[in-house]
């Protein structure tokens, strides 16, 4: 089958070095592989987003030239789809609505036990839940190898739409990856842990499953991801090399000096011939001072 990888950008601010991060990890890797890199934003969350960042992320990625393969995909303009396969689970008894709030799930030990799977709740002011029966705790990652996952979360009936409506990431996520064609998931290594509900959900809908590739997640001296919650800063446009080239630097490639007066097309297409996975650090955290910086 013909590689697609993608980068799934959410457009809460500005596309920030810990995202570059990701954007270059999953355009090498496709790239070097002569497949085809999609762009998908990940606009589902309307009060967490930013005006305007989903124009701005594109602008970036264009200053950078990572250059996208066919349609910007937005999620916000494809809830039919979600709700579809929300009502075809729910009409086979697949999904279930529920009611517990979260304070409930907090008092019950910080995990949801089934409380509504039997109770054939209908659907005002509940969420829909997806029926665990095969929990899957552990997946294979190309650069990790196998990855163990919390017994207590895997078994878990997710959430696959929120209570106030809102589609989940895990949900719309796999919807996508799949009718995109998509065959391999690079992304950051804080999504490791929701891989394997949405592994459960490739097994739900018969889906072939894809491969996955965690990339070091770029992190403050104090631990924290880069988001825009801790200020993380918009990168450069005026000036994308010097960015870029930390990037890749943080994607351990060891770059000669002489490429730094070179183009970014010249610095990525040595980037898509020089990549290969052995280069990446296997931490699955890396501190970057880089997120102060002005740009
Ligand atoms: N939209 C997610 C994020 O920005 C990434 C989704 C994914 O790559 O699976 O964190
Ligand atoms: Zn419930």
């Amino acid at each position: 089958m013909h590689y697609t990888g993608r980068f799934a950008p959410s457009p809460s601010g500005p596309l920030h070095f810990g995202s570059l991060v990701a954007a270059l990890g999953s355009y090498f890797q496709a790239k070097s592989q002569h497949g085809r890199w999609l762009v998908r934003m990940e606009d589902l969350d309307p009060p967490r987003e930013m005006p305007g960042a989903a124009t701005l992320i594109l602008q970036t990625l264009e200053r950078y030239h990572l250059h996208w393969d066919g349609e910007v995909v937005y999620q916000s303009l494809r809830h039919h789809l979600y709700q579809q396969q929300i009502n075809d689970w729910l009409s086979q008894q697949k999904a279930y609505y529920c009611q517990c709030t979260r304070k409930q799930i907090k008092q019950d030990g910080g995990y949801y036990r089934g409380h509504c799977r039997s109770k054939q709740l209908n659907s005002s002011g509940c969420s829909v839940r997806i029926k665990i029966d095969t929990p899957i705790t552990e997946f294979f990652d190309l650069k990790h190898g196998h990855i163990a996952l919390p017994q207590a979360i895997a078994e878990e009936d997710f959430i696959i739409k929120r209570r106030d409506g809102l589609f989940a990431y895990n949900l719309a996520v796999v919807i996508d990856d799949i009718e995109q064609g998509v065959t391999e998931v690079v992304r950051g290594a804080d999504l490791i842990e929701p891989t394997g509900r949405q592994i459960s959900l490739y097994h739900l809908l018969g889906a072939k499953p894809v491969s996955y590739l965690h990339l070091p997640l770029a992190v403050t001296a104090t631990g924290a991801k880069l988001s825009k919650q801790n200020h993380a800063s918009g990168i450069s446009l005026e000036n994308p090399i010097p960015t870029l080239i930390e990037a890749m630097r943080f994607l351990g490639f060891t770059l000669e000096k002489e490429l730094e007066s070179a183009s970014i097309e010249q610095i990525l297409a040595w980037g898509v011939n020089q990549w290969h996975l052995a280069q990446l650090t296997k931490e699955t955290q890396v501190t970057t001072l880089f997120s102060n910086r002005v740009s």
